[in-house]
């Protein structure tokens, strides 16, 4: 194929724009010193632990941070022109992003939600105001978006919400609860399914908005996890009223909706290990040498074992990426990334227990130790985000290894009635 010299000019000049934007606004990063024990952070924590205070300082930071980058054209660069994007390329997206690594940008972590899984959505279903209204908006951090799909009679099983969404005239009328909800509390606006005809088979009488998170009969209420935080809310909706153009997609129609969602939810998640700069297998392998236990053949074996786990896991991620990158829709791969990234996580959890065994549990004050207590704790979560372990076993079971149907309470598996202990009938 002839070198397109356009389009790599264009992105060299592009390139040259970043970086003198990024050289202006932020400091370069330091390059990475040596990893010493017991120097620097030893925060391991898999949510934000922050009290509201530090949290409200956390979100004007970030959002900062996001306004500087749209205002100089680098917020939104995939994104249509027609709503505020910059309608550039996924390779100048990458190129960006590959300039901004070298500098010391601010956390992007309350945008996960909003840009990575609702605005998507409202791209691909919102009303042409919708998308006028909040497209820009969110990209410049101008508004937080939240995703509220879960319920307390609802979560694997989605679409068994009871959230009611009633028409009168051009508003719709909003009733119910959403539970789990991360970062409600700082969002303004989310996205809601709702059920809109309960005489429909439950997959097909449900519908997808947006609701204003200050609208009067919100009421939003923490959650507190057992690491200490509340990342998470309940969120109670009592009458809320929203207009017909906050609709996501046709009345009913709202099942596709929220799969336009969990899809970008799985990619959005990722394979991230916590750490901050320093490696995970840095740090652990620096922990054994400062317990002595580099010849120990079982801690050696655990860390083989990790790192084999690591890398197979992080092929498995890649190819998923480049999927997204030509185009393609990722399919299973998104589950079995989500799977190793777990079984990845459990294995570590093993090894720090083995390794430090009840300086996990007891804060001795002695560096690098209790610290991990946070990321253990955090993990069950992990689990459970973005599809359980065995929703996810159930999809590759399916879709990969061409098993039967999981014999739920929708299925029209053979295996529906067949009850365990009752086969010898
Ligand atoms: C860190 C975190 C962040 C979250 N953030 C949000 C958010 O922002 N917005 C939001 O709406 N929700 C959020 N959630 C909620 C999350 O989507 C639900 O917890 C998840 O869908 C599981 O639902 P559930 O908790 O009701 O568990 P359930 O669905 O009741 O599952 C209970 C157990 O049963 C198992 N199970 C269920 N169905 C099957 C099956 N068919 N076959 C085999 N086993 C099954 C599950 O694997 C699990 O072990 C978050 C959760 C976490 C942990």
């Amino acid at each position: 194929m002839p070198y397109n010299y356009r389009v790599s000019v264009e992105l060299d000049d592009f390139t040259k724009r970043a970086t003198a934007f990024l050289s202006d606004s932020l400091p370069r990063k330091e390059a990475t010193k040596a990893f010493v024990w017991g120097e620097g952070s030893d925060n391991m924590s898999m949510f934000e632990e922050k009290s509201r205070e530090a949290e409200k300082e956390m979100v004007a930071a970030e959002k900062a941070w996001r306004k500087k980058k749209y205002d100089a054209g680098f917020g939104w660069i995939t994104g249509p022109t027609q709503y505020g994007g910059a309608g550039l390329t996924a390779a100048h997206e990458r190129a960006y992003q590959t300039a901004e690594a070298g500098f010391k940008a601010p956390g992007q972590g309350i945008f996960t939600i909003g840009l990575g899984m609702v605005a998507p959505t409202i791209l691909a279903h919102g009303s042409n105001e919708a998308k006028e209204k909040f497209l820009q908006a969110m990209y410049r951090a101008d508004i937080v978006g939240c995703q509220l799909f879960s319920e307390p009679g609802a979560g694997s099983d989605l679409a068994s919400l009871q959230t009611k969404a009633e028409r009168d005239g051009d508003e719709w009328v909003i009733t119910g609860q959403k539970v789990w909800t991360s970062g409600a509390h700082y969002s303004d606006i989310g996205e809601i399914i709702c059920r809109t005809d309960p005489s429909l088979p439950k997959h097909k009488g449900l519908t997808g908005f947006l609701i204003d998170m200050d609208a009067p009969g919100v009421e939003i209420r923490p959650l507190r996890q057992m690491t200490g935080g509340a990342s998470f809310n309940e969120v109670f909706f009592n009458e809320v009223r929203v207009p017909d153009w906050y609709r996501l997609g046709e009345v009913n129609s709202g099942w596709g909706v929220a799969l336009t969602t969990l899809m970008n939810e799985r990619a959005a998640i990722g394979t991230g290990s916590g750490g901050g700069e320093v490696s995970m297998m840095t740090r652990i392998t620096a922990m054994v040498r400062h317990f002595g236990l580099q010849d120990d053949p079982l801690v050696r074996d655990m860390i083989a074992n990790l790192y084999i786990n690591y890398r197979v896991a992080n092929f498995t991620n890649k190819r998923a990426m480049d999927k997204m990158k030509a185009g393609q829709t990722p399919g299973p791969e998104m589950s079995t990334s989500k799977m190793a990234l777990v079984n990845n996580q459990k294995l570590l959890n093993d090894f720090l227990c083995h390794v430090l065994g009840a300086k996990l549990q007891a804060d001795t004050g002695e560096w690098g130790t209790y610290a991990w207590s946070q990321l253990v704790l955090g993990a069950p979560g992990l689990r459970i985000a973005g599809g359980s372990d065995e929703v996810m076993r159930n999809i590759v079971g399916e879709r990969v290894l061409g098993l039967p149907k999981d014999a739920g309470i929708d299925s029209k598996s053979p295996f529906r009635d067949l009850k365990v202990g009752t086969q010898k009938d």
